[in-house]
């Protein structure tokens, strides 16, 4: 009985107890960690999640996904507000931006989501231990020891049966930087007082390009460097095509196949020497540089050189269990290798090893049915092979493609760059792969995942009521348009 009242009072508790053994302990409170840990519980195991920060959440809560989306929403009724008299709004005046509210709004919304977690991990009986968690070795009798170090030192153990790594990524630098004020990564950059006059990005992936935009739409003068031939270099071409040209007209320098040579500090802010596609050099200043070239995985510190636990390039890896080379240990989230380092992708990957644990069924992650978001002006939502991939893999491709500028729900939105992609097989018609680059794609892109999932063709999804007036009806038309056989274009 008192045992019983134990293990009840264990979710309350900051620190483990000593003679708890857990079905599983989970390292890192992130949108994997959180995820398997409320998938684990309700499955009925006995769950501890550890996390080192006061708040769960990890990158994705507090300096990545919702922060972004949430400035880039501000900037979309930023937009919408200067062209107010296009919609015959008028006696508005000239908006101003007050970044301070703004920022407070972002932070809300974190705060809110913050004990949002909180409440679940209360909800589902998970105990939470805050401190930094270390493996110490393989299982002693079936039952790991992980070894939990609290802010002022004292370290303590937690026992469990399984475990899961999910510590996530961290920003990676170039070499000889820093992180300071002017010198940022997705971090500082959140944090800033004010919006910078001029920006560069270092760095065209999902990160780099959506705060150009964002910036750009606040009135910075941005400069986006990137070292690969295109921007977005994981996107079909054309898409990767278009938003050149679409930033481009939005006035942001773009500069691709640049070689960064030297970042270095000037009196009143930065200085960019690169090697530019002609093998020139060019020198760019700004008030401010965000380094976005990428992430690390946070494995260094985890006492992985104890275990059999096989990395690549600073990255776990891990079967289509997320089991890692050493049993009972699984790893999932930003820190595994060979997934695209996503929300999405870290909390199904949480699932899955939750589901393993459980001894219940699950289907593996396939690579090419995860859908990739850049909430870019205008966004890019996607899904399946790219046009150039589906070739690569020998399939005979047709591919169908209709403009936004032909839809009349962008019209009513005033939102008419970009188009739909679809490729398809042209054997069987099966679609292979959705590119959106336009108002709400990535919002758009969810029907094209539930049609790759379900392996629907084609002559199916011609057949497909789509609502009207929708931007989704551009998806219909991009269907009908791999058969030559759009309606509104
Ligand atoms: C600017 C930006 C925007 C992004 N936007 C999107 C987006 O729109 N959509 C999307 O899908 N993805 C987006 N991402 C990616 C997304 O944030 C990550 O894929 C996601 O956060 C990874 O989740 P995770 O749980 O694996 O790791 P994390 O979110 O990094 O969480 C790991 C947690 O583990 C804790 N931890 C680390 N080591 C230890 C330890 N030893 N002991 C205890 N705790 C530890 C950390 O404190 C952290 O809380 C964005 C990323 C950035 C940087």
């Amino acid at each position: 009985m008192r045992r019983l009242r134990l293990l009840r009072s264990a979710p309350e508790r900051s620190f483990p107890l000593a003679e708890t053994i857990y079905d599983v302990a989970i390292i890192g409170g992130g949108p994997a960690g959180y995820t398997a840990a409320i998938r684990a519980a309700e499955y009925g195991l006995k769950v501890a999640l550890i996390e080192q920060s006061d708040k769960l959440g990890g990158t994705c809560l507090h300096v990545g996904c919702i922060p972004t989306k949430a400035l880039l929403f501000n900037a979309e009724i930023w937009d919408h507000l200067k062209h107010a008299a296009e919609f015959g709004i008028e006696g508005i005046g000239a908006p101003t931006l007050n970044w301070a509210a703004v920022l407070q709004r972002k932070n809300a919304i974190i705060t809110k989501h913050a004990k949002g977690l909180d409440f679940l991990m209360k909800k589902h009986k998970i105990a939470r231990i805050k401190g930094y968690a270390r493996l110490s070795g393989s299982a002693r009798d079936g039952i790991h020891t992980v070894e939990v170090k609290a802010e002022g030192g004292e370290v303590s153990q937690v026992k469990a049966k399984n475990v899961i790594l999910a510590t996530g990524s961290e920003a990676k630098m170039l070499p000889g930087l820093a992180p300071d004020d002017r010198i940022l990564t997705n971090i500082e950059i959140l944090a800033m007082e004010q919006v910078p006059k001029s920006l560069i990005v270092i760095g065209a992936g999902a990160v780099g390009m959506e705060f150009g935009s964002l910036f750009r739409t606040f009135g910075s003068e941005v400069t986006i460097v990137e070292f690969l031939p295109r921007v977005v270099p994981v996107e079909d071409e054309e898409i990767s095509k278009e938003i050149t040209r679409l930033f481009k007209k939005r006035g942001i320098d773009m500069n691709t196949g640049a070689k960064v040579e030297k970042v270095e500090k000037t009196e009143t802010g930065v200085k960019v020497t690169f090697i530019d596609a002609n093998g020139n050099p060019q020198i760019k200043e700004a008030e401010k540089v965000l380094v976005a070239v990428g992430r690390a995985g946070r494995t260094g510190d985890l006492g992985l050189e104890k275990t059999r636990i096989e990395l690549d390039r600073g990255l776990i890896q891990v079967n289509e269990a997320q089991e890692t080379a050493e049993p009972g240990v699984f790893a999932i989230g930003d820190i595994v290798a060979g997934l695209p380092q996503l929300a999405h992708v870290g909390a199904m990957s949480g699932m899955i090893a939750a589901a393993k644990i459980a001894g219940r069924s699950f289907r593996p992650v396939r690579r090419d049915r995860i859908p990739g978001c850049t909430y870019t002006e205008p966004q890019i939502g996607s899904v399946g092979l790219t046009e150039a991939q589906a070739k690569e893999k020998g399939y005979e491709v047709k591919v169908g493609k209709f403009p936004f500028a032909s839809n009349s729900k962008a019209t009513i939105l005033g939102s008419h760059d970009g188009f739909v992609k679809v490729v398809a097989d042209a054997k069987y018609g099966e679609i292979l792969g959705v590119h959106i680059l336009g108002p709400q794609a990535t919002e758009l892109i969810a029907e094209a995942v539930a049609v790759l999932e379900l392996e629907g063709t084609v002559e199916e999804l011609i057949f497909t009521i789509h609502a009207h007036p929708t931007l989704a009806e551009s998806l219909l038309d991009a269907y009908g348009a791999v058969e030559g056989m759009a309606i509104n274009a």
